[in-house]
């Protein structure tokens, strides 16, 4: 039987949180996945994959690596069971797996689960839509603890996504990573990320836009994880019983870009 919410990562800093946030919210937990070989979870049961979690799970968070993408959403679309995707890193491929098992399921998938983040890109949406962009240099720096694996961070994709959008443009087209060398001049309409690692920053990101007569910056700042798990819980239970279909953390809060 379905009941309760399931970990994806369980043993992980974000799953340890989720754990917190699923009890402090008062929801079953149903148990966890995490890699092969790890068993110190705590009291919860252990799975030995997402598919045998979400066959016992009214929904499953998960937080895990980039590389489970495409097997977990074969197994979750098989499941029937909705899915909260908080993995970073995803590449094209792996997203479009993901949106065809949310052709089957429902499926919340938000690089940055916390409410501040998700008000910042629907601005991002709305100022890159007023700014032009020959004029307005849009610049996105961010920062995090040294153990991140991917760069630049999901949330920073999303913020030029967002920007991408209300300049009408694809990311893909614009975007200016990890400048170095003799790189020439700054193009017209780029979309320039710059990361920085180290310590145990949780998350700060800042959105620039940079025109030659005045700066405008919005930057958000997490403190603790604390905010990413309880944004993912409730997700949870605002996506059970929802029709099949990709959601983002703003239907969730019902925020939109425009
Ligand atoms: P972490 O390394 O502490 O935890 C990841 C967990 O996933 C580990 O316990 C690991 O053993 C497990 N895992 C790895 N491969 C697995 C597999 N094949 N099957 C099952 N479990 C597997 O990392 P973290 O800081 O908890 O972050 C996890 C992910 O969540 C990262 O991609 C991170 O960028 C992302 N994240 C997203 C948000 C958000 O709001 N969307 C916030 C924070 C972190």
């Amino acid at each position: 039987m379905k009941t309760g919410i399931g970990i994806a990562g369980i043993a992980g800093r974000m799953g340890q949180m989720l754990v917190q946030e699923v009890a402090a919210a008062g929801a079953p937990l149903s148990g966890g996945v995490d890699r092969p070989g790890v068993s110190d979870i705590g009291a919860a049961d252990l799975f030995a994959d997402i598919g045998g979690l979400a066959e016992a799970s009214e929904v499953v968070i998960d937080f895990t690596h980039a590389s489970t993408a495409r097997v977990h959403a074969r197994m979750m679309a098989r499941s029937g069971t909705p899915w909260v995707v908080g993995t970073t890193g995803l590449s094209a491929d792996d997203e479009a797996e993901l949106k065809r098992a949310a052709e089957s399921i429902a499926v919340v998938y938000a690089p940055n689960f916390s409410p501040g983040v998700n008000l910042v890109l629907a601005l991002a949406e709305k100022m890159a839509a007023a700014l032009p962009a020959a004029r307005y240099d849009a610049e996105i720096v961010e920062m995090h603890h040294r153990q991140k694996v991917d760069a630049p961070s999901g949330t920073a994709i999303g913020l030029g996504q967002a920007v991408a959008r209300g300049r009408g443009v694809e990311l893909r087209d614009v975007m200016q990573s990890g400048r170095d060398g003799h790189t020439g001049a700054r193009k017209d309409g780029a979309i320039g990320f710059s990361a920085m690692r180290g310590g145990q920053v949780v998350g700060e990101h800042t959105l620039l836009f940079a025109a030659a007569d005045e700066h405008i910056a919005i930057t958000h700042r997490a403190f603790d994880r604390r905010v990413f798990a309880a944004g993912a819980v409730r997700a949870a239970l605002w996506v059970r019983g929802k029709a099949p279909g990709l959601y983002s953390m703003m239907d969730v809060l019902h925020i939109t870009g425009k």
